[in-house]
This record gives C-alpha cells, sequence and structure tokens, in this order.
C-alpha cells in the first residue's frame, strides 16, 4: 500500500546579506522579494503550498508587502520570522551570542515579537499563526510568547543540529508537541506543535549515524577530513531537504530513508534570498530561482512516485496530522 505523507515547503522571507559578514542592522535589501511571485506560481503548478516565514525588513518594507499581499492566500500561508538584529527595538549591537533568539533577555524578545506581529498585521493584513526564530533554536519562554500572539506552529526545531549555545540533537524530526521544560522532549501543553524541519543521514539509524559523524569532527578525524571521505564515499551523509544545501539526489536518499522508517511528514526549507544571484554566500550559481526550482521539482516528482503526497502549509499540516506522530 502506499504510503500517505504530509509536504510542507517553508521559506524564511528576508532580507538579503552576506551570511560570512557583519550582522547588518539598517539599510536592508529585500530585492529578493520580487522572485517570490514567480516562485509561488511555480509552487502552486506542482500543488506546494508554502509557507513564507516574514521578517520585520520585509514586513517594514511597503514594496515586498505590496508583493506579499498580492499572493494567493488561498495558496500559501504568511508566517513570522525574527531576525534579533533586524527587528526593533534595538538594545545592543548584534553579537554572536545576541543572534540567537534563545540567548534574548525574554523582556526583549516580547517586545520584539510584538513588533513583527504588529507589522505585519498591518502591512500584510494577515494574523501570523506561525513562527521560526532567526537562527533556529527555541525554548518554553519563547513558546509562551507565541502562544500568548495566538501562534499555534513554531518550526525552530533543526533536528540533529547543535551550537554552542543550544542543541536540537536530540529533538524529534517528526511534529510534536514541545515540553516546555526541554522542548527536545514530548510534553503535554497542546498550545503549539512544532513541526521540525526534514534533516536526516543517507543511513537509516540516524543514532548511530549522527554519533559517527559527530566523532569524525573531532581531532584526529578532523585532520583527517574523515566526513569528508564518508560523504564522497558515500558511506556516511548528513542530508537535509533543502535545495540550498543539497542536490536532488540526495534530497531523494532523503526522502527514501524518510518512508522507510515510516515518516508521514516532509518538511523542505530555504531562504528567499537563495532567489537571487551571489547575495548570502550559502549557494554561488546564476539563474538562482531557475535552478532552485529545477531541484525542487526533480524531488516533488520523486516523492510523487514513491507516496500519496498531500500538500500544505504550516498550519494546514497542524490540522491534518494524525496524533499520536512518528517519533524518531
Ligand atoms: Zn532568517
Amino acid at each position: 500500500m502506499r504510503k500517505q505523507v504530509l509536504f510542507i515547503l517553508s521559506v524564511d522571507t528576508e532580507e538579503e546579506w552576506d551570511w560570512a559578514g557583519p550582522f547588518p542592522n539598517e539599510s536592508f535589501s529585500v530585492q529578493n522579494v520580487n522572485e517570490i511571485p514567480a516562485f509561488q506560481l511555480f509552487c502552486q503548478e506542482l500543488g506546494i503550498k508554502p509557507t513564507y516565514f516574514v521578517d520585520y525588513a520585509v514586513a517594514d518594507n511597503n514594496a515586498a508587502t505590496d508583493i506579499l499581499k498580492s499572493l494567493n492566500h488561498q495558496q500559501c500561508e504568511i508566517g513570522a520570522h525574527l531576525h534579533p538584529w533586524a527587528n526593533p527595538p534595538f538594545f545592543n549591537e548584534t553579537t554572536e551570542f545576541s543572534s540567537h533568539v534563545v540567548n534574548l533577555p525574554i523582556e526583549h524578545v516580547k517586545l520584539k515579537l510584538k513588533a513583527l506581529m504588529t507589522t505585519i498585521s498591518k502591512n500584510i493584513s494577515v494574523q501570523a499563526k506561525s513562527f521560526r526564530t532567526g537562527r533556529w533554536g527555541i525554548n518554553g519562554n519563547i513558546l509562551k510568547l507565541l502562544a500568548d500572539e495566538n501562534i499555534t506552529v513554531d518550526s525552530s526545531i533543526y533536528p540533529l543540529y547543535q551550537n554552542d549555545f543550544f542543541s536540537c540533537e536530540n529533538a524529534p524530526n517528526q511534529p510534536y508537541w514541545p515540553d516546555h521544560n526541554n522542548t527536545n522532549n514530548i510534553g503535554k501543553d497542546k498550545k503549539i506543535l512544532e513541526i521540525p524541519v526534514t534533516v536526516g543521514f543517507n543511513r537509516s539509524n540516524y543514532k548511530i549515524a549522527q554519533w559517527l559523524h559527530k566523532l569524525c569532527e573531532k581531532r584526529p578525524f578532523t585532520w583527517l577530513r574523515t566526513n569528508g571521505l564518508l560523504w564522497h564515499s558515500h558511506l556516511l551523509r548528513k542530508l537535509y531537504l533543502s535545495p540550498e544545501l543539497c542536490d536532488a539526489d540526495d534530497m531523494n536518499t532523503l526522502i527514501d530513508i524518510g518512508l522507510k522508517k515510516n515518516q508521514t511528514v516532509f518538511h523542505m526549507y530555504l531562504h528567499s534570498s537563495s532567489l537571487i544571484e551571489n547575495v548570502t554566500g550559502l549557494k554561488i550559481e546564476s539563474n538562482a530561482r531557475e535552478n532552485m526550482c529545477k531541484r525542487i521539482k526533480t524531488v516533488i516528482d520523486h516523492i510523487n512516485r514513491k507516496a500519496d503526497v498531500r500538500f500544505c502549509t504550516i498550519s494546514q499540516a497542524k490540522d491534518n496530522i494524525g496524533f499520536p506522530p512518528a517519533r524518531e
């Protein structure tokens, strides 16, 4: 019997900037939003219903909000995305530490979130119901603020990822109700559903794969460039359902492994700034949008061959998920 799955595509809709450079806090360019109408039409032809997580720099720009307002809102969703360095009120200069929402005093998050939600509602005429932090990561205090703003879906968990400030390593990779004391755990509170993006390996035992992958990030394996060797030999690859980070073949492998593991929700993600050329330093290529779309179409053709796919925005996914969801 063919498996039934949900497919979500979320787009961090934000200013373009060189991710290797300092955090910008003025003169934001949001030229990339001009690419969204064509991208949206491409998605509609495939049945995809994108969710655009819009940040303050975009929500505060008239030309950008005119574009977002003109989209067919039956076929997409406007969510909220918080970049602390681009979202008033401003307190101190943004550092690596304070660029992560989870590191800010909760009062600052509250005021920034309020400004973001008000601006989205005023300039795009929608009430955002879904949210993602800039640079990922979430905690119980922020979840409470989201609930106060009537947000019902969060997507700030980045499975198998950790940095100096937080870890999502042990978080489920399928939708779950997060425990407010430890958002990597399943809890009882049902105000906000967590819908993580899809990340995995080309091996089905993710726990062992993650252990091995992390081991190879440590000396002496880094000196031997072991992860690079494992990648090139296809022995072990960490895979992302993102056309910015993986080619179509790798994303298809991730889908095949996910289906084998009985995952029922596949969540692809990208940044709107990747729809134009050479601005983020992430994907340096000409015809950025066309190439991105080509990779997405190959993946959609693949998943359509393998399963019965229901395309939905992230809030629609929340309403369509049968609980309890699959657990990694
Ligand atoms: Zn962002």
